[in-house]
């Protein structure tokens, strides 16, 4: 193996200007052929962080041109030697964690220590799984007649064009390109524009383990870079994360082409606390999966917490404390837990919320922690983290996808009306129990409607797992080997006939 011939840079600001105008093309940081840019700022301080490549359609089709080009090879190579090369990608990530966290965290706003440094290092584990399943693209053999060889065989689909968020832009990135890679596909990928530089860090980094061409990444806004990218008649393929909304655009455009799409979009998860449920690791358990740290920004987030009336009181008062105990401050230092929110426009979305929520009827708002008084820090995008209890579950806090740190409590005292209370939601993504009794578990897993249920824990995306949604919550599955067979990979039946 050849040596990690990039070296790390721990001052985030000096990465990104490295990176700043530059799109990585055929295994090249190029400015967009425009020449043009757009400014990328800081959440926590309201300043830029450097100007971003503006990605356009001529962008697109010089990707998309690369990655027909270099995926011929790519898609012969022996499926086990792609998964050696991207496992090493993952290796080299490894060692990149801390300079892929701060970058992220100076785009995103994300507190470092709790939310950064850890999607970073998620994102190599990724690449290191999906390395090890080079061997598992295999097909059947049939016994379709005794005189014919009949199998089936897993192909590329070709050029694979990816479109990613910016709520964990490394993670998300990981979930599509590993396993696009593994099985012969090359890759087209459009960053969110509030966080393009840490995903074309980790694409120069990668681009010094693959052949070029296999990996492109373009940063540009949805409509004139992602759009394109949909549209493009070369591309196969399509796997999107982001919102309802741009999902069904997504989804359209890839229907006139007739291709596949994997789509993983919005939720509004529900967390159901049984009478008999232990109540410190259920709140433990609210913070985690309401993603407090990440602002709420995250479509798994644990936005609908129904407890029964026995521990109702009582779990409100130690969540609140809970939250309240987290400090709100400069994404970068190693003592804060929660970040800012991403853009001046969720940040108003989210108040929006807060103060319809405010304007419900009966509903009382408990707002947490306090907001940081570093002079440094007064145009951050922080947002106090806000407990909704009384809420009625028709009201439109308590229904909609808020994307902020925004959570409603229930009072429950019917398991049979608390089970459809939680099913009653367009969404479906994830659902979390927690109770002693297995009768409970096992009943209340099988009839939640979600693609992803844990009891007693919450935990997020973890490689092996199929992670995806039922409803508007999208479609397909990813981070699993059944990701990789189903969603990027075509079957072939062959029949050899040599009587
Ligand atoms: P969010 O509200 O989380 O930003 P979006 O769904 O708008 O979610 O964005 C997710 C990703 O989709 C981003 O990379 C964005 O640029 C891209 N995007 C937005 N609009 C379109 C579009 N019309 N076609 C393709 N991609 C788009």
């Amino acid at each position: 193996m050849t040596t990690n011939v990039l070296a790390q840079t721990l001052d985030p600001l000096a990465l990104a200007g490295q990176l700043a105008g530059k799109l990585l093309i055929n295994g090249a940081l190029t400015p967009a052929i425009s020449g043009k840019t757009f400014a990328v700022d800081n959440p926590a301080t309201g300043r830029k962080v450097a100007d971003a490549a503006l990605g356009e359609k001529a962008d697109v089709d010089a990707a998309v041109a690369a990655a027909v080009k270099a995926q011929q090879a790519w898609g012969r190579m022996a499926a086990r030697a792609r998964g050696k090369l991207v496992a090493e990608c993952g290796r080299r990530l490894n060692e990149h964690v801390e300079e892929l966290g701060r970058l992220v965290t100076i785009e995103t706003g994300k507190a470092l220590r709790t939310e950064s440094r850890v999607e970073a290092s998620v994102l190599a584990d990724v690449f290191v799984y999906y390395g090890g399943l080079g061997s598992e693209l295999k097909g059947e053999s049939v016994p379709f007649s005794p005189d014919m060889l009949t199998v089936t065989t897993r192909e590329p689909i070709g050029v694979v064009g990816a479109i990613i968020p910016w709520n964990a832009p490394l993670l998300l990135m990981a979930l599509k390109i590993a396993p696009a890679l593994v099985a012969g596909n090359a890759v087209v990928v459009k960053a969110a524009e509030e966080a393009p530089f840490a995903v074309l860090r980790v694409g120069q980094i990668m681009s010094q383990v693959l052949p070029p061409g296999v990996l492109n990444i373009l940063s540009g806004f949805g409509p004139e870079c992602g759009g394109p990218l949909v549209a493009h008649p070369k591309v196969g393929k399509v796997t999107f994360t982001g919102s309802v909304e741009t999902g069904r655009i997504v989804y359209k455009m890839a229907a006139e082409k007739l291709i596949p799409v994997t789509l993983e979009l919005g939720g509004k998860s529900p967390m159901i606390v049984m009478a008999d449920a232990d109540i410190d690791r259920a709140v433990a358990g609210a913070v985690a999966g309401m993603r407090f740290t990440r602002q709420g920004q995250s479509c798994t987030a644990s936005s609908r917490i129904f407890v029964h009336e026995k521990l109702h009181d009582a779990f409100v008062d130690k969540l609140r404390a809970k939250v309240d105990a987290m400090k709100m401050g400069d994404p970068l230092d190693e003592a804060t837990d929660i970040g800012t929110v991403i853009s001046r426009q969720q940040f108003d979305k989210v108040q929006s919320y807060i103060r319809i929520g405010k304007q419900t009827p009966g509903a009382h708002a408990h707002e947490c922690s306090a907001l940081p008084r570093d002079p440094k820090l007064k145009d951050g995008l922080y947002v106090r983290p806000v407990i909704f209890t009384d809420v009625p579950e028709d009201s439109r806090i308590a229904r909609e996808e808020i994307f902020g740190p925004v959570t409603c409590i229930f009072k429950w005292t019917d398991y049979e009306q608390v089970i459809a209370a939680a099913n009653d939601s367009e969404y479906g993504l994830a659902a979390t129990v927690w109770t002693r009794d297995l009768k409970t578990a096992l009943d209340a897993t099988r009839r939640l409607q979600a693609g992803f249920v844990q009891v007693n824990q919450n935990l997020v995306v973890q490689p092996g797992l199929s992670y995806g949604g039922a409803k508007h919550s999208g479609l397909g599955k990813e981070a699993s080997l059944e990701a990789m067979l189903d969603h990027f990979t075509q079957k072939k039946t062959i029949i050899l006939n040599m009587t």
